[in-house]
């Protein structure tokens, strides 16, 4: 039962081999049994997800349902769930209840899926290997002491370890596809603007994107079709109309130009994911794709542009966690200034306060030219690079991650290192353009990703250009050992 995808148990359920309820106790109480291990939740709702999986039951019995109904599946803890702790990773949050709903959560909702809890992730989403949660790290069922990427390491772990069907996730400089790389999944970053971010707690509110986190590309569209769409609630969420992400899964790819960046395959690549991206790449030509070199002459500056702009952001939204409306507040603050500096001193973890400093320090007075301008004018820079390529290619490929899951306490004392993680995947949150990664083999027997890009509002096309080599491979199939 928890090897199936999504799309199995929508069938399932719609079949009456099995209920929703049977199928969310038979989850909860694999959590129960095995989370310890793993740390991938921060909130486990029983009580909840048993009703939600009620009214799912219901909804199947009264030909209401939607594909995804009744099928049981995880929340990143950045998205406000009402009546649930929502914390975002950080002691900060750790006492706030959610006085209302995300609109991807409210989407969930009203088509009846089942939520079973909130997922464990790295501060505020600031990292890349769920080492930065308050809660401590989640585990990758992949290998001993690694970790599962971040920042949305725990909605990688809880399916990767077969703890939900699916998961959200959200991803401002990797946080979808480095986790999913890292997991052997398959995960998809939306165009900015495709996905609302009303009620997303925000890190860097010009990149932040929620999309799904899935065994296959098909259930990934599956879980697109609901969270994807237009919300007034959300100022920067696209008016554009949303597609049947499942409808074009299947188009042959013959004739599909696929782009190789040169700067995408340089030495400090490993050589094993080298390897493994050249074979998939082969597997694509026997498809009928035509590759062609292409170069992102920028690519080497968007950590730079990327570290200046995110802890910019991120140093101006999270100002509002003061110790006043809700979060954290000290224990018998002396007067107001006190209260603002013990209550993020105290709430606040070492990289959120890291980049916060980083943040204040670019945007202040006649440092701001020099460092959050100059970013600007970088990322603009790198937003034309794929301008540029996208209009001789349909899709761009390369790695997701320059090497497999690390150690756990690796890359700890070294920022920078943990930083260096990101080189493939930030570059096109700058530019706003969606991106996926899927399994494609293995290095050192842990799981590495194809990362797959395509132009603005292009999902559909990259859910088929996904289905299409999972279709013709199995490596999405291949599951942690013990599992
Ligand atoms: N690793 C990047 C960071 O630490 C990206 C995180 C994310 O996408 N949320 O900022």
């Amino acid at each position: 039962m928890f090897s199936k995808t999504i799309a199995q148990l929508s069938q399932g359920l719609q079949n009456g081999d099995f209920s929703s309820r049977e199928i969310t106790q038979e989850y909860l109480n694999r959590i129960a049994s095995v989370d310890g291990q793993f740390n991938s939740y921060i909130s486990i709702t029983a009580d909840q997800a048993m009703a939600q999986a009620e009214t799912a039951d219901q909804m199947i019995a009264s030909g209401k349902a939607a594909p995804m109904t009744g099928v049981p599946i995880a929340h990143k803890d950045i998205f406000c769930t009402k009546g649930v702790r929502t914390s975002a990773g950080s002691k900060m949050l750790d006492n706030f209840i959610s006085p209302y709903n995300a609109t991807i959560i409210e989407k969930f909702n009203a088509i009846g899926s089942v939520s079973l809890g909130k997922t464990n992730m790295d501060e505020f989403a600031m990292g890349s290997s769920n080492e930065n949660s308050y809660y401590g790290p989640a585990i990758n069922p992949w290998g001993e002491n690694r970790v599962p990427g971040g920042s949305s390491g725990g909605s990688a772990v809880a399916v990767a370890a077969q703890l939900a069907a699916g998961a959200t996730g959200t991803d401002t400089g990797g946080s979808i596809r480095q986790p999913c790389a890292l997991t052997n999944l398959s995960g998809i970053k939306p165009t900015y603007g495709r996905v609302s971010r009303f009620g997303m707690i925000a890190f860097a509110s010009s990149l932040d994107q929620a999309g799904p986190m899935t065994k296959t590309a098909e259930d990934a569209a599956m879980m697109l079709n609901v969270m994807a769409g237009f919300d007034p609630k959300d100022s920067t969420s696209a008016e554009k109309p949303t597609s049947d992400y499942t409808a074009s899964l299947n188009q042959p790819l013959k004739g599909l130009k696929i782009g190789l960046p040169k700067e995408f395959f340089s030495e400090d690549l490993n050589p094993q994911i080298a390897a493994k991206i050249q074979a998939a790449l082969k597997e694509y030509q026997a498809l009928g794709a035509e590759l062609k070199e292409i170069s992102l002459p920028n690519t080497a500056l968007s950590i730079p542009a990327y570290y200046i702009i995110a802890p910019a952001e991120a140093s101006s939204n999270l100002s509002r966690f003061d110790g006043v409306k809700f979060g954290h507040r000290c224990e018998n603050p002396q007067n107001i200034e006190d209260m603002y500096k013990r209550s993020r001193g105290e709430g606040f973890g070492h990289e959120v306060k890291r980049r916060i400093l980083v943040g204040t320090y670019a945007l202040s007075e006649g440092f701001y030219d020099a460092y959050y301008k100059k970013a600007q004018q970088i990322r603009r820079l790198i937003q034309q690079d794929y301008i540029n390529a996208l209009e001789e290619v349909d899709v761009i490929m390369g790695p997701t991650t320059p090497q497999p899951a690390f150690k756990i306490g690796e890359k700890t004392s070294d920022p920078i290192d943990m930083y260096m993680e990101d080189i493939y995947t930030l570059s096109l949150n700058l530019a706003g353009l969606p991106g996926m990664s899927i399994p494609c083999g293995q290095a050192d027997d842990l799981p590495i990703g194809l990362q797959i890009i395509g132009n603005y509002f292009a999902e559909e096309r990259l859910l088929n250009v996904a289905h299409m080599f999972q279709q013709a491979t199995d490596w999405h199939k291949t599951t942690a050992p013990g599992l």
